[in-house]
């Protein structure tokens, strides 16, 4: 058994997991706007709390726990975590702090990488070996598959494909470059261009903008955006399969709610411009939408090696 964090823009969960990607026991929180104005100290004692509570709950002392896994955004360096823009998170040493309190090795990795690790081992793309997961949200996030091998470069974290130049003089993103893949293709941009473009409340909660989007596929109003979107995503999508040649590509993230309208629209798109260098049959392309969810991060921070 280990235990598997997944710290999110919005949110923290915390899982006692066993074999088989198994969650025993699970705890989560959203992140209010207030907890922002201290936010390392609310993740903190958030994740100290949630371990000593399933630890109790299940019985069990810290001896019978392998590991704590961390699933994180931002940049990570020497099992520290940096620069969390969305959480206005500058660096917070949990590594540290967790093993000084249950006296247990601590291992951090990046989000999309932990959650493409339990897509590939439990998830979607468990019956392939070689498989590329993208994550749609807040940003767009990603991780490679070789030979069931996580691609993992020596000195820095790599994999940026929402930081792939897809547009010159493209939108600004927050990275300092522009025409980045994620100022197009994030759910974030595409909701806030649904709710610009239907005029909602620009407090309306996710879940219903996404049944906005479903609602209002054939709208004249929302038609051209979700084209653009489309042609954007497939632009991105083909790179990937130019790039690595995987047998499926997962996505994940928020998207998945409208996964199953988008995908053959992206799978078109691909054909009719012939994006891809080495063809394929429409059947060949095999995009699928991740199966673990939410879960994800927690499962694949517990499944490390
Ligand atoms: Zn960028």
């Amino acid at each position: 058994m280990n235990i598997g964090i997944d710290i999110g823009g919005s949110h923290i969960g915390v899982g006692l997991v066993g074999a088989s990607g198994k969650i025993i026991n699970k705890k989560e929180v959203d992140i209010t706007e207030k907890d922002k104005k201290n936010i390392e100290k609310m993740i903190v004692n958030t994740i100290i709390e949630f371990i000593k509570n399933i630890l109790k709950e299940q019985d069990i002392t810290t001896k019978e726990v392998g590991y704590i896994g961390i699933a994180s955004p931002g940049t990570i360096e020497n099992n520290c975590i940096y620069n969390v823009v969305n959480l206005g998170l500058e660096k917070l040493d949990i590594a540290k702090i967790l093993n000084k309190e249950f006296g247990l090795d601590v291992k951090i990795k990046n989000d999309a990488k932990c959650a493409g690790i339990a897509e590939s081992m439990y998830g979607s793309t468990k019956p392939v070996q070689d498989s590329i997961y993208l994550c749609l949200g807040t940003g767009i996030g990603g991780s490679a598959f070789i030979n069931n091998k996580l691609v993992e470069p020596r000195y820095k974290s790599g994999m940026e494909f929402g930081h792939m130049i897809i547009e010159k003089d493209g939108r600004q993103c927050n990275c300092g470059s522009r025409g980045c893949f994620e100022t197009y293709c994030s759910m974030k941009v595409l909701k806030q261009e649904i709710i610009e473009t239907l005029e909602l409340d620009t407090k309306t909660a996710g879940a219903e903008i996404v049944k906005e989007i479903r609602k209002h596929m054939d709208d004249l109003r929302i038609k051209p955006l979700i084209q653009e979107y489309i042609e954007y995503l497939a632009i991105g999508i083909s790179n990937l399969i130019n790039i690595f040649e995987p047998e499926t590509i997962c996505i994940g993230g928020s998207f998945v709610y409208i996964g199953d309208l988008i995908i053959p629209m992206i799978v078109e798109e691909i054909q009719r411009k012939e994006l891809l260098f080495n063809k394929r049959k429409e059947k060949d392309i095999k995009i699928v939408l991740a199966s673990l969810g939410n879960d994800a991060g927690i499962i694949g921070a517990a499944s490390l090696l």
